[in-house]
């Protein structure tokens, strides 16, 4: 007892700051996790810049990877060596809602439910040196697997559980609109689905990538009508299934009108501004075409994505834009926040 650990914490607007607090212990059925890597998110940048208002000092951090430092009571060392790596889906499982009964955990009413008693200072915690996880939240990755890849687990998984209700079938076209760090693990894993993947995407650097990362076309939404162009790419049709992962309301339109008679459209990213627009009630009921939206990753599709990754099904390497050791996180919130970059990586 009483022995210290440091965090990272955001402070005030556009300022972090490394924190000493006290070191979590692992309860009964639970994992003491060393963390090696944190990604920062588009939550935490948000509530760096202040756009989200999450109260402060926060220690943000969910997208995490490190390895087995102390076992609690009731969990077998067989199961998770003390050294053994390990990435972790922080958001909670209460099994017993309508939602967890479903095998729709993502959708859990206690998702954000935070055992915070043991916390000095607020927030999902991952971004330290240690956090105290069920085991049921964690999930062994192979050593071999660098932990900066490992943390892209967590943002993997939310993506599939985007592309599973995509429904996406060999063959198929396949519209991702945006080419940030979201819209291309959907090139990825579309590609990887069997369908043909067309990008939405004015830079053209992102443009770039995207085909190195297996898009079949680019194209740049400002020089042509993203719509029309796709229906010509699809004999008119549009395309099986439309991924938005802008926060756009008026590319959401687009989004719909460009998604095929039975294809599915899929709202990924949150809206800010979240603006309505119209859906023409006659079109759904001529088109059967399915609109609808995913959030946070199912346990199903967590699972998923550390096997993606730990077989190298998925090599997040390129959307890898910077590896910062924690005492320059001010640095490396900087550049996270910066639109050229994909993920800023903090190291523990
Ligand atoms: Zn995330
Ligand atoms: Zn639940």
């Amino acid at each position: 007892m009483g022995e210290k650990m440091r965090v990272v914490a955001i402070t005030e607007e556009k300022k972090v700051e490394v924190k000493e607090v006290r070191m979590p212990q692992p309860k009964e059925n639970q994992i003491l996790m060393r963390i090696k890597a944190c990604a920062i998110c588009t939550w935490e940048q948000r509530t760096f810049t202040r756009e989200s208002h999450m109260p402060l000092p926060f220690v943000g951090g969910h997208e995490i990877a490190g390895e087995v430092a102390q076992l609690g009571k009731g969990v077998n060392p067989a199961e998770f060596p003390v050294g053994g790596k390990i990435v972790a889906r922080l958001i909670n499982v209460c099994g017993k809602c309508y939602f967890c009964r479903r095998g729709e955990e993502n959708l859990c009413v206690e998702l954000n439910n935070l055992d915070s008693s043991e916390m000095e200072i607020m927030g999902t915690g991952g971004m330290g040196e240690y956090l105290a996880i069920n085991a049921s939240q964690a999930y062994r990755i192979p050593d071999e697997l660098p932990d900066v890849k490992a943390a892209f687990a967590e943002p993997l998984a939310c993506v599939l559980n985007s592309i599973e209700k995509g429904k996406i079938e060999l063959g198929d076209d396949v519209v991702v609109i945006g080419g940030g760090i979201m819209g291309m693990l959907h090139v990825m894993s579309a590609k990887l689905s069997g369908a043909r993947v067309i990008l939405s995407e004015p830079d053209p650097e992102r443009r770039r990538i995207a085909e190195e990362l297996g898009c079949d076309i680019t194209f740049n939404p400002l020089e042509k009508n993203p719509v029309e162009y796709v229906r010509s790419l699809t004999e008119g049709r549009g395309a099986e299934a439309v991924f938005n992962t802008t926060p756009i309301s008026a590319v959401a339109k687009q989004a719909v009108e460009m998604t095929a008679p039975m294809g599915r459209c899929i709202m990924y990213s949150s809206q800010h501004p979240d603006k309505p627009f119209e859906i023409s009630p006659n079109w759904l009921h001529n088109s059967e075409t399915i609109v609808t939206g995913a959030v946070s990753p199912s346990v199903r599709s967590f699972n998923r994505s550390v096997n993606l990754l730990a077989k190298k099904i998925i090599d997040p390497e390129k959307l890898v834009s910077g590896t910062y050791p924690y005492g320059n996180a001010q640095d490396a919130f900087e550049a996270a926040v910066r639109p050229d970059t994909f993920r800023i990586i903090v190291t523990f």
